[in-house]
């Protein structure tokens, strides 16, 4: 016969949205016990921004958030803001910094967000199991549920899933969450790898490869959506903040279209150049503007003929002038894929919204289960986001556990 413990707010997942509602049930006096099954909690916690978590940002908007309901993220949003979190952390004395776009960072470590959350958790009472496996969840007749580990049953009033998406399984993400969902009657949206570098076909592979290393400035769109950030060239294909950023906005078979020099019209600027009979050599021009190993690269393109590279400006016709202008400004790239799960920082998709109450995170399938964080459909831009929908979202549900 197993062990039975009671509790009132029972909460599967020990990562960033299942601290953050531990730490605020229990502050309601509500019997608070998190499960996880790692050995620690708070794992991409840790691994985030580099070790260095970049926790939220000053300017979060509804906008940076994919979901098929892109309305349902807006309550959370609005009542438990960057602000506030900003206002838990500065209480412990954190020291953070922004880096770039309103991110912000910690100036020491990860491990310092963490801390807090739980410090958070400690203070108010909310207990920590880890290395636990639930095999069974099972709804009670009049309310609460009944979860089963190998060695315990828990019962409890309110049952929180914060089990996260399924990028980087070394970390011990689990389709838990979805499962459990499923069970209940919950219906999913398609889950997909997101934040995520593009692999490309062969030729964009090779010159990829010849690139490796290189980074920058770049407009990258798909559709309607386009971010201007750094683009880098990898051994496996394109990386770096915007193609991660248009990576969740990006479906197989669409193209992506970059711009590789955003800040200046490559044409006018040459023709300018030319009529002012600037004898410098193209090569010499572009690398000006553009890494040399990148201009090498495009150069050496068959399409611009030999000895381009040190042909004088004012010997460029037209239409080689049209060429550089289409191979920088225009490039359109299909990506083959992506790197996947392995290298994704989060995923797209996940617990229909529709069937979730964005006040209080309760299932509308079964009374007193809850979804918050990452396993639900919002899926926010890279920049502090996702951890900013991980506080709201668990924040609001906190209040109602
Ligand atoms: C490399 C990397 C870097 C990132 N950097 C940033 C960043 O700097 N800023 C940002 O905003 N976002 C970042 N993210 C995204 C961010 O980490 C997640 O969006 C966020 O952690 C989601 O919070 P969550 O609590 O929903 O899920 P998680 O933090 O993933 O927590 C889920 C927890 O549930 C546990 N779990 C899973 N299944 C079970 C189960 N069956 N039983 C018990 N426990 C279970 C897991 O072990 C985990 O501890 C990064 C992600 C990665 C992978």
């Amino acid at each position: 016969m197993k062990n039975v413990s009671q509790c009132e707010v029972l909460i599967i997942g020990g990562g960033a949205a299942g601290l953050m509602c531990a730490a605020v049930a229990a502050a309601r006096g509500r019997n608070t016990v998190v499960l996880e099954r790692s050995k620690k909690p708070g794992r991409k916690i840790l691994m985030s921004g580099g070790g260095r978590c970049n926790f939220t940002n000053m300017y979060i908007e509804p906008d940076n958030y994919v979901s098929n309901n892109p309305h349902f993220c807006k309550s959370a949003l609005s009542r438990y803001t960057q602000w506030d979190f900003i206002a838990l952390v500065s209480r412990y004395g954190l020291e953070y910094h922004e880096k770039t776009l309103g991110q912000l960072f910690c100036d020491h470590s990860a491990k310092d967000i963490l801390a807090i959350l739980e410090q958070e958790c400690e203070a108010h009472g909310a207990s920590l199991e880890t290395e636990c496996e639930i095999h069974r969840i099972t709804p009670q007749n009049d309310t609460g549920f009944i979860v089963e580990s190998s060695d315990r049953r828990w019962q409890c009033e309110s049952l929180v899933l914060a089990t996260g998406g399924l990028s980087i399984p070394s970390m011990g993400a689990t389709g838990f969450g979805y499962d459990v969902a499923k069970q209940f009657g919950h219906s999913l949206t398609a889950r997909v790898a997101a934040l995520v570098p593009f692999t490309v076909d062969e030729t964009t592979l090779a010159l990829c490869q010849s690139l490796s290393g290189v980074s920058l400035p770049a407009r990258v769109s798909c559709e309607s959506q386009h971010f201007s950030e750094s683009i880098l060239f990898t051994h496996k294909g394109l990386s770096g903040p915007a193609i991660l950023q248009i990576s969740n906005y990006w479906d197989p078979g669409k193209a992506v279209h970059i711009d590789l020099l955003p800040t200046l019209q490559i044409a006018d600027y040459l023709h300018q150049q030319r009529s002012e009979k600037n004898n410098s050599l193209l090569g010499n021009v572009l690398a000006q503007h553009l890494p040399k190993r990148f201009v090498q690269a495009l150069l050496t393109d068959a399409t611009f003929g030999p000895e381009i590279e040190n042909r004088p400006v004012t010997q460029l016709s037209d239409d080689t002038i049209g060429l550089i202008e289409a191979r920088v400004h225009r490039w359109s790239v299909v990506p083959k894929g992506t790197e996947g799960w392995r290298t994704a920082e989060v995923t797209r998709g996940g617990v229909n919204v529709d069937e979730v109450s964005s006040k209080t995170f309760e299932s509308r399938k079964q009374p007193g289960l809850y979804f918050i964080g990452e396993v639900l459909d919002v899926t926010g831009w890279l920049g502090g986001f996702n951890f900013q929908w991980a506080w709201s979202s668990a924040w609001c549900a906190g209040q109602y556990v």
